[in-house]
């Protein structure tokens, strides 16, 4: 059997746009995909779909065992005549280890490429807002690993402590005590700044500046983290002017609920705007089979939602009947998909809501008149109210159902995750979203919840979640609107 080829790649660190075109090509094509914990899902979602991808996580890159088997399954896929793609985090000769995997690739006589990535040693920096070198403050930097050698030997900090460039430590939290305590011990400036980037170039990546000689404290204070790089020289000043990836301004990640089909929509939108949207419907729309025979007993047709009209028009046989019938549409969006067929609606009540449809009417009819109301299973349309308010004869055809869907719980959680916002567009999507969580609220942390008009929010509060942001217009767009603001 033919032998596959291994692609030694590196994709760069955290931001998925990182990832060179080469690698990209490369990872789409690859029958096999084998990645530790740095990489993004983004990044596996390019995998084609029959791509087998093997998870060989290590915390760190001194761990000798995994790397025997990562080096070892490297070799079998190969073996079997698949294509494989290794992706690691930032460049895979940068404390990467690529140079192992070449090694055991090489005595089994496999073919190999190497993809250079975007090593985080100098791009986690940058995302920070400092450069490794600067005029007049570092003509060199220098780059170390921070783990302790095997056998117990250390770097020799005489000579570090005298180097005037900038220096990087890799892996470098769990030693950082000793690194400070040799660099001061050699006569290293004890004011010299210090940088210590965690989780760089995410959306959570976190900056702590201090100086040699405060930079422990801090690092307990702020419950430092792996991974992390520690930048040690002058040039941390600059961020001061140079910092530019400000986490808080970051794409917010939003959870779209609604119907699978609506949902494509408003996901765009989400996109336009800057937003990453997440698509996990708690709903489906079921359009039913109505009968229109007798339209012309009606004086005018109102239609509550955009799905209304869809389910209306799937069932009329022809349209001339409408030809001397007032059409009220609740919202904008609704009267836009009325003008896709082609109908103008007379009248769109200034709040969008029901009620002010069925009162908006009254101008447009006598009393008595004959009035349809196009709507769904579960809308608050209460036609006895408005026959004895208004003293016409209301009437209501439901043209769709909304059918509630229970979601796992565990996709729930799995979902919610990176969630920033979540997104309610109805009172059953909130019904839906509560029954799937089965009343288990402890994910939601500090995640905002968005409502599209004061119906749904009342909802949410019944069921005793709070409302962070309420639409002035009752649509998805100015739900987005107040988001976005
Ligand atoms: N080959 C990688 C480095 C692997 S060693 C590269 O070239 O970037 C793993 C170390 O890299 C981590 O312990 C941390 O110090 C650093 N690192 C990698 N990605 C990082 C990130 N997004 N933010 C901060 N540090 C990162």
């Amino acid at each position: 059997m033919k032998k596959g080829k291994a692609y030694i790649i590196g994709a760069g660190p955290g931001d998925f746009e990182l990832l060179t075109l080469k690698a990209k090509r490369i990872i789409e094509n690859a029958d096999c995909i084998v990645y530790d914990r740095l990489i993004s899902n983004d990044i596996l979602k390019l995998a084609k779909k029959s791509a087998e991808l093997i998870y060989l996580g290590k915390q760190n890159t001194e761990g000798g065992l995994i790397q025997d088997e990562i080096n070892q399954a490297l070799v079998k896929k190969c073996l079997e005549g698949k294509n494989v793609a290794r992706v690691k985090g930032g460049d895979p000769f940068v404390f990467g280890r690529g140079g192992e995997e070449i090694e055991a690739l090489f005595k089994n006589e496999i073919e190999f490429e190497v993809i250079p990535g975007i090593t985080s040693s100098i791009s986690v920096p940058a995302y920070a807002g400092i450069p490794v070198t600067h005029r007049g403050l570092a003509r060199s930097f220098h780059i170390f690993t921070g783990h302790t050698m095997e056998n117990g030997k250390w770097h020799n900090f005489e000579s570090i402590a005298k180097l005037e460039g900038t220096l990087i430590f890799l892996m470098g939290v769990k030693n950082l005590d000793l690194i400070v305590k040799d660099l001061i011990k050699y006569g290293k400036n004890s004011k010299t700044p210090v940088a210590i980037i965690e989780k760089g170039a995410t959306k959570n990546q976190r900056v702590t500046v201090g100086n040699l000689e405060n930079i422990l404290e801090l690092v307990e204070k702020n419950r430092i983290t792996p991974p992390a790089i520690t930048v040690i020289g002058e040039v941390v000043n600059l961020r001061e002017i140079f910092k530019w990836f400000e986490t808080e301004n970051l794409a917010k990640k939003i959870l779209v609920t609604r119907d699978r089909k609506q949902a494509v929509e408003m996901s765009e939108n989400i996109s336009k705007r800057g937003g990453i949207p997440v698509e996990l419907p708690f709903i489906e729309i079921e359009n039913l089979k109505i009968d229109l025979k007798d339209l012309e007993k009606y004086k005018a047709i109102l239609f509550n939602s955009p799905n209304g009209v869809k389910a209306f028009f799937e069932n009329i046989k022809d349209i001339r009947c409408l030809a001397n019938i007032k059409i009220g549409a609740v919202g904008v969006k609704t009267k836009k998909i009325l003008e896709k067929n082609r109908i103008v609606p007379d009248f769109i009540p200034n709040e969008y809501l029901v009620d002010k449809l069925a009162e908006e009417v009254v101008k447009y009819t006598n009393e008595n008149d004959n009035i349809l109301i196009v709507t769904s299973d579960i809308s608050p349309c209460d036609i006895d109210k408005y026959n004895s308010l208004y003293k016409r004869n209301y009437e209501k055809v439901v043209a769709y159902n909304t059918k509630k869907l229970k979601v796992d719980r565990k996709k729930v959680h799995e979902t919610l995750k990176d969630v920033d916002i979540i997104t309610f567009l109805s009172s059953s999507t909130v019904e839906a979203f509560y029954e799937s969580l089965d009343g288990d609220f402890f994910i939601l942390g500090n995640k905002k919840i968005a409502s599209i008009g004061p119906m749904t929010s009342e909802t949410i509060r019944r069921l005793g979640m709070k409302v962070d942001y309420e639409a002035e217009k009752y649509t998805a767009d100015g739900l987005l609107d107040v988001i976005f603001k």
